[in-house]
């Protein structure tokens, strides 16, 4: 159906193009926390040399579900997305109910001026390069971002309250909608410090740990990551909530990197039952 010009509200609220992978473009989106519409929603990227709502919009790459990005090859496009400031992105939710919304338009520069933009591009690689090199500078980790939005649990939600009652549910997996994260986003590197041998084995006995062990970290400004989204160690499987993320330094209000605090997911939660791949 034709994406509709008029819409009550946009339920996507926020779109971010990153480069910093050679060869390809990022797009992330934000939803909005009150957008209940029927699942499953599909997501559409689009392109254009203008930002116009009359430009000649094209869908590139496939239509995704049940996450908040996607990556669009170079290859896959008419002009090189390489560095093409020229180039602007949207993105097209299409709900089962079916109605289609589309997102604010964002392109390479963001809220930027270009010069400014060239400094975040190379402060950003800066880091990514620290905290992913040789495995050195950061600890390899798998991303989940929690769902803030969608259809409520349909197995633990209190029909009177309308709150969900079971922290161990498998459909919401104690995250309120239905599904409670988005796919898993691979390669995202925390410089977190890793739990010692000694408190894994005294956890490990306890089965269970005490709530406030918090542990601190470092990120790039890149992927979007929000507090209750969860980062699970690579080699460990250990998983962690994002319980707090400021800005450690920015440019112009563009995060390069995060300063995170991190909460342990005691071992017997459902959360470790979530698929990482
Ligand atoms: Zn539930």
């Amino acid at each position: 159906m034709p994406a509709s010009p008029f819409v009550p509200y946009n339920p996507i609220t926020r779109v971010v193009v990153d480069y910093s992978m050679r060869g390809k473009a990022t797009i992330s989106w934000e939803l909005c926390p009150h957008f209940f519409e029927t699942e499953p929603w599909s997501f559409q990227v689009q392109v254009a040399d203008s930002q116009l709502p009359t430009a000649a919009w094209t869908n590139v790459g496939n239509p995704v579900v049940g996450t908040l990005t996607t990556s669009i090859q170079d290859t896959t496009l008419r002009l090189p997305a390489g560095k093409e400031p020229q180039l602007f992105y949207r993105v097209v939710v299409t709900t089962s109910t079916p109605n289609t919304y589309i997102s604010p338009v964002a392109n390479v520069l963001g809220d930027l001026p270009k010069f400014l933009w060239l400094k975040y591009q190379e402060l950003l690689r800066k880091e990514l390069l620290m905290l992913s090199r040789h495995h050195v500078g950061g600890n390899e980790g798998i991303l989940l971002r929690a769902k803030r939005s969608g259809q409520p649990c349909t197995a633990c939600t209190d029909p009177n309250t309308e709150e969900q009652t079971d922290a161990q549910c498998p459909t919401c997996f104690g995250q309120r909608f239905v599904g409670g994260y988005y796919q898993a986003q691979a390669k995202v590197y925390f410089d977190n410090q890793p739990l010692s041998r000694y408190q894994l084995l005294d956890l490990q006995n306890r089965g269970n740990v005490n709530d406030a062990t918090v542990f601190m970290g470092r990120s790039a400004g890149y992927p979007l990551l929000s507090t209750y989204d969860i980062w699970i160690d690579k080699t460990s499987d250990i998983r962690y909530f994002i319980h707090k993320v400021d800005t450690l330094y920015h440019v112009r209000m563009v995060p390069v990197a995060h300063q995170i605090s991190l909460k342990l997911i005691p071992f017997d939660s459902i959360i470790y039952l979530f698929p990482t791949s």
